[in-house]
């Protein structure tokens, strides 16, 4: 077991709790600690602070899910609204606690996760001869791999979950862009520009005055 948290009573707390269960547990203190130790493996889960000095939680996971390791995590984090447990999961933690916890709930949790085992691998989506691996965020045409900035790749990854449907722009622009930011009118116009460029202009045909749509 790996406890990644940089407040090191709680650490020390977690450590001394879960070595009573009979869990042989290592204490990392940052970030980049706990990735290190990930990398080392032979760890059958991890328990994982969000702020970490150095790397957060989330990046964490990100990283070491991008490098396909699937150890189970329970994410950690302060009850400060700052971060919500979808951002957890959204980023490849499989389950969270909201601190302060129970210890009692913290071993169930735990227990549950190593009974489920090693999270499984996100599937490849496709269409046609495209594809794109959202574990390793990876998009290859025919094989060959596609290189994709951070805006083509979320834009690309909501379509090709809809392969073949016609999404229109409002919808690309509620899920692609962040609503929360003042977005150009027509920045899906220009985004299905650059990546028309990359995959091919027949493969993301427009459908006048209803949007767009991922050819199959
Ligand atoms: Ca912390």
């Amino acid at each position: 077991m790996l406890v990644v948290e940089d407040e090191a009573r709680l650490a020390a707390a977690l450590q001394r709790g879960l070595q009573a269960e009979g869990f042989v547990v290592d204490v990392a203190g940052t970030g980049p600690a706990g990735l290190d130790a990930v990398r080392g493996g032979g760890y059958d889960a991890m328990i994982l602070d969000v702020m970490l000095p150095g790397l957060s939680g989330y990046e964490l996971v990100r990283r070491i899910r991008a490098e396909e390791r699937w150890l189970p995590v329970l994410m950690l984090s302060a009850k400060d609204g700052e971060y919500d447990q979808a951002d957890g999961l959204d980023c490849g933690a499989d389950d969270y606690l909201t601190k302060p916890f129970s210890y009692v709930v913290l071993l169930a949790r735990l227990r549950a996760l190593l009974r489920r085992g090693a999270p499984q691998r996100p599937a490849v989506l496709s269409a046609g001869d495209l594809s794109l691996d959202p574990a390793r965020r990876r998009v290859t045409l025919a094989g060959a791999e596609v290189a994709l900035t951070a805006r083509e790749y979320a834009l690309l990854a909501y379509l090709i979950r809809r392969p073949g449907e016609v999404v229109s722009k409002i919808e690309l622009l509620d899920h692609v862009w962040d609503a929360s930011l003042d977005t150009a009118p027509n920045a899906v116009e220009v985004y299905v520009g650059y990546l028309r460029r990359k995959i091919g202009r027949d493969r993301l045909e427009t459908v006048r005055g209803a949007g767009y749509r991922l050819t199959t």
